[in-house]
């Protein structure tokens, strides 16, 4: 309930007026935000870079409806690709893009626009020398990004995507793409969605993480097991043995800001692991959905707005 009516706030602009008007809301943003400009970027992504860990970076942005502020968040990616490049970072840190910032939703030919975008991005990745993974939204979007997906990795092959284990439909996606040279990020799901195409209940979600986790990882992909939960983590690293993997062959992924501790842990008992680092001002859709994905964060939220 608590999580419906926040991931409901995520998308009024309503609510998103005094969240972000709101003074107080900023330190807490920065707990799961790396800040808002490249600089901040780069700043975390060195630091994750010497504590041994890999990265990921979200320019953020979603649900875009106007096609200059797309191009202006391509521009924005493909700037950061050259300074992850200059910088000698390159190796350590890919990019994440949300299709619906580079115009998914845009009314008439969207999903094409998006293909431009995203080819665009991944051809500054080529340049520098690293990769793109494309997220996934809600499950409206899930057909017209896989479809994206195929076409960019025609040219780009390394591109990766991510599927949500919450949809029925994932054990599927998962066989068709558990294939040579995909890169596989496995997450839960953060949107609301209805029983028809998801699993409610978080037990259920949890069995088909597993299921999903065993495909890639017998499969001849790169599984990227995005996951906090200690469990799924204890069983990726089972499956992975069982599979015969090494190592280098999958990897952890984490969001920015949360157990951080875990994060440092896995990378300094030799697992691979990337950080999924969000920054720019669009905060406001991400923010709200990591609220919704745990009722402290809420407590916490409301708490600091009230004893400051
Ligand atoms: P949960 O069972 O939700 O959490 C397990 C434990 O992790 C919790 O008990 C808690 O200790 C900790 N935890 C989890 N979330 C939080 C939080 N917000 N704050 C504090 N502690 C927390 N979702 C999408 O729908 N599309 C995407 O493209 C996408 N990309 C992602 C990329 C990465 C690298 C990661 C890690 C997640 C991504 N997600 C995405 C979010 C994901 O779907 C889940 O909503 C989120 O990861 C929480 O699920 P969990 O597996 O950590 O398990």
């Amino acid at each position: 309930m608590l999580r419906s009516t926040l991931l409901a706030a995520a998308r009024s602009q309503g609510v998103r007026r005094l969240v972000e008007a709101n003074p107080l809301t900023k330190p807490v943003v920065q707990r799961f935000v790396a800040g808002t400009t490249p600089d901040d970027a780069v700043r975390v992504t060195r630091a994750l870079r010497d504590q041994g860990m890999h990265v990921t970076l979200d320019h953020l942005g979603e649900d875009t409806l106007d096609a200059q502020q797309a191009a202006e968040i391509v521009r924005a990616y493909r700037r950061m690709l050259r300074v992850l490049a200059d910088e000698g970072l390159a190796d350590r840190a890919e990019v994440s893009v949300k299709l619906s910032a580079v115009g998914q939703f845009l009314p008439g030919d969207g999903e094409k626009i998006a293909l431009d975008n995203a080819r665009l991005v991944c051809e500054a990745a080529a340049e520098a020398g690293t990769t793109v993974t494309l997220d996934m939204e809600d499950h409206t979007t899930t057909d017209s990004t896989l479809g994206i997906l195929r076409d960019l990795r025609v040219d780009f092959p390394w591109v990766g995507a991510v599927l949500q284990a919450y949809l029925r439909r994932t054990e599927q996606d998962c066989r068709d793409l558990a294939t040579e040279g995909s890169r596989v990020r496995l997450c839960k799901g953060a949107y609301a969605e209805p029983a028809s195409v998801a699993y409610q209940d978080k037990a259920e979600v949890d069995r088909s993480y597993v299921r999903c986790l065993k495909i890639l990882m017998d499969g001849a992909g790169y599984p990227m097991v995005a996951s906090h939960d200690p469990r799924m983590v204890a069983i990726a690293a089972e499956l992975a043995r069982r599979a015969g993997r090494d190592a280098d062959s999958f990897e952890y992924q984490m969001l920015y800001g949360i157990r951080p501790e875990e994060q440092r842990r896995i990378a300094a008992e030799g697992g691979k692991l990337r950080v999924y680092v969000a920054y720019g001002d669009e905060w406001y859709g991400y923010f709200m959905r990591r609220l919704a994905e745990r009722p402290a964060n809420l407590v916490f939220f409301l708490r600091s707005l009230v004893t400051q």
